[in-house]
């Protein structure tokens, strides 16, 4: 098989590799579906970030979220059976910490935890070896590529809506329209969440939104008041997905008093220049929001076809993977919508 590795300095390199083979527990996978994230580019394409053991890239074949179908089935693999089609949760944990028992595999601690495409083999390659118990079966009406989007992008914009309790009774602002920015707004509708409205510096990205249904109206990062108007004094949250000091300000700024902001963008800092007017006499909570839990995971994907949400319409472009340092050029960019590879 082929697969797919990051080296750093925004290079690619596709290596002819042995076809692995599933043992106790684990099934084998024929990729159908491979996206590219926020955090391959931030914290592994352009070079690898030290620090943080999860975030640390082992050079192994990239990609964390895939989906494929079930092509081999390893002994004591007791759900799944060839022609299943399924996507991956994309931490592989120890299965029986806290974290791993409440389905946080994101947060398992044990030496044991691997997440795939950093740690361990992910999905940027013809075959995928996988831990039958991170799988998520699929329903007829979610797509592989669907299926890729919610793997990490859609679960993570699903779980900082979730924090925040979004439903029918808010507003939302959603800061940065890249494709979690996306996700956030299109599940923000799903759960109620109105009226939405976006703010990014890409033009193309805000037009993108606005086509998608993801937010009613976008502005430029300049644009905090027109933004601000449209709630009628301030929303009631607002989600950063854009990771960055600038945008988790404009979140702050743009939520009424006793409003929440969820930040799921990761990366740089944050600054609250006076804490008493900006954040104590508001009343304003901020949480944090990483990954999501399987649970949750599951709980998105069968509400797929009851919300009639394809989260495939984020995905701009598709690359085989034969052309993955296109793929990672145009990802890298940050003007398209989701990159994925395929086939
Ligand atoms: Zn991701
Ligand atoms: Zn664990």
């Amino acid at each position: 098989m082929r697969g797919v590795f990051l080296p750093g300095n925004s290079t690619i390199d596709i290596r002819d590799l042995p076809d692995p083979e599933p043992g106790p527990g684990q099934v084998l996978l024929a990729m159908r579906a491979s996206t590219i994230c926020g955090s391959d580019i931030r914290a592994i394409y352009r070079e690898h970030l030290q620090g943080d053991p999860a975030e640390m890239y082992q050079g192994v074949v990239a990609g964390h979220e895939p989906a494929g179908e079930v092509v081999a089935v390893g002994p004591g693999a007791l759900r799944l059976r060839v022609g299943d089609r399924v996507c991956v949760y994309h931490i592989s944990g120890c299965g029986q910490c806290d974290d791993c028992v409440r389905g946080y595999q994101i947060s398992c601690s044990s030496p044991q935890r691997a997440a795939y495409g950093w740690q361990r083999d992910g999905g940027h390659a013809d075959l995928i070896l996988t831990q039958e118990r991170d799988c998520i079966v699929l329903p007829d009406f979610v797509t592989f590529l669907d299926g890729a989007c919610v793997a990490c992008g859609f679960g993570t914009a699903y779980e900082g809506l979730l924090r925040a309790q979004v439903s029918g009774r808010h507003s939302l602002a959603v800061i940065g329209l890249g494709p979690v920015g996306l996700a956030a707004g299109l599940l923000g509708g799903k759960l109620g969440a109105v009226p939405r409205v976006g703010l990014d510096p890409s033009p193309e990205r805000r037009e993108l939104a606005v086509r998608l249904g993801a937010v009613e109206a976008a502005f430029a990062p300049d644009e905090v008041d027109a933004a601000r108007a449209v709630f009628d004094g301030g929303a009631h949250v607002a989600i950063d997905c854009s990771g960055s000091e600038p945008g988790r300000g404009t979140a702050i700024t743009l939520v009424r008093s006793r409003g929440r902001v969820v930040l799921v963008g990761e990366g740089n800092g944050l600054q609250v220049p006076e804490v008493s007017p900006t954040l104590i006499h508001p009343s304003i909570t901020i949480l944090g929001s990483w990954v999501t839990s399987i649970e949750h995971m599951r709980e998105l994907i069968s509400r797929l076809p009851v919300w009639n949400l394809h989260p495939e319409v984020i995905v701009s472009d598709t690359f085989p993977i034969a052309d993955a340092a296109e793929a990672y050029r145009l990802a890298d960019a940050g003007r398209s919508g989701k990159i994925a590879l395929v086939p």
